[in-house]
């Protein structure tokens, strides 16, 4: 860090001045926002539409290390993982709010960095920033953002509705995420025993990209109103290919097939997961934090997908109590379990 960079104490200001200085260059954009920031609450309105709504909590030290995010990474994704809840439910995003704890060793100039990222991504998707709350800690740092989308009544997407013989399909590539992470951690560990070595993640830029400043699918919800798509059950990918795929079987009652060689990874992933000695299949199985869309169709709508690529058709959806299971490139079939599959196979 400079160390003739300006540091202002938070206490100087008092709350409201924080508060007021953080959310000034803010701007409403979205004709829902009827009373925005600044009174006791907010004042959202549409006439027909319904309104999905959905929060997160990070905290530091278990959601995010400090010592490789900068502040201003932090509050784009912090507000990008909620707006991917709100896609997942085949819903537009239109206002956030953002809650803070802060201990004193945050500068004024350190939030400004934060709500630097808030703002990023709310400009870029289109978000009316309506309110949040400001408090201290005794530590770390916590941040909770809750967004707000909007949906016509009909249109709105569920985990649990994927039908028997649906296609099973996912948004962009897996595993990258995850990979950008440890190369974070190795440098952080490369750091901490020598702080003259400098970290070198500069071939790394698309995972570590992923990892620090990833992005929430819109795109994928414009190409289904395009195409007329109403995907028959949606969730986003947080935690990993496997995990996500098992909620969809157990919420909807189904089983599924699902194709090794038909998961969407990267050569970066390939190439780094050799490096690390990791499995990229296992990368994108279990990886998480990727924030792609997994979600199904009817077979009917394969000619709507099959050119598209952003999407990539990974399996189908199979009947009430058979497994969720892998197809692996080698042809043996394993049950999926939330860490990737269970090795025990099958005779
Ligand atoms: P109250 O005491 O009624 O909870 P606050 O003083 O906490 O009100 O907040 C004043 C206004 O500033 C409210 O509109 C609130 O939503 C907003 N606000 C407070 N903290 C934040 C924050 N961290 N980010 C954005 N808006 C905030
Ligand atoms: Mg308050």
């Amino acid at each position: 860090m400079n160390e003739e960079q300006k540091r202002t104490d938070i206490n100087t200001l008092g709350e409201f001045g924080l508060i007021k200085q953080l959310i000034a260059p803010f701007t409403i954009k979205n004709a829902s926002t009827v009373v925005g920031n600044g009174d006791d609450g907010a004042v959202i309105y549409s006439r027909d539409k319904q309104f999905v709504v959905s929060t997160d909590l990070l905290i530091e030290g278990i959601h995010f290390d400090l010592m490789y995010v900068p502040l201003r990474h932090l509050g784009y994704k912090a507000v990008i993982v909620n707006l991917s809840d709100i896609y997942a439910m085949n819903a537009r995003p239109t206002q956030i709010t953002v809650s803070i704890a802060l201990s004193n060793r945050f500068s004024l100039e350190a939030l400004e960095e934060l709500y630097a990222g808030i703002r990023l991504a709310s400009e870029k998707y289109e978000v009316d920033l309506i309110g949040g709350d400001t408090t201290s800690s005794q530590k770390g740092l916590v941040i909770s953002v809750t967004a707000i989308g909007e949906v016509s009544p009909e249109k709105y997407v569920l985990r649990s509705t994927a039908r028997e013989g649906d296609l099973l399909c996912v948004s962009g590539d897996l595993g990258a995420a995850y990979l950008g992470l440890q190369f974070l951690e190795r440098e952080k560990k490369i750091f901490m025993e020598n702080p003259n070595i400098k970290p070198d993640l500069e071939n790394q830029a698309y995972l570590v990209g992923r990892q620090l400043k990833p992005e929430a699918r819109r795109d994928i919800i414009t190409y289904f109103e395009k195409n007329e798509i109403i995907p028959t059950s949606m969730i986003d990918i947080s935690d990993g290919l496997s995990s996500e795929i098992l909620h969809l079987c157990d919420q909807s009652g189904l089983g599924c097939n699902l194709y090794e060689e038909k998961i969407p990874i990267s050569e970066e992933v390939r190439t780094a997961a050799y490096t690390f000695n990791l499995d990229p299949t296992m990368c994108a199985l279990s990886g998480g934090e990727d924030y792609e869309l997994l979600f199904t169709i009817p077979q009917e709508d394969y000619e709507k997908v099959k050119d598209d690529i952003n999407i990539t058709v990974i399996g189908y959806m199979t009947a009430l109590h058979e497994p969720a299971v892998i197809i692996t490139k080698g042809g043996n079939v394993h049950e999926l379990i939330a860490q990737g599959w269970n090795a025990f196979r099958k005779p």
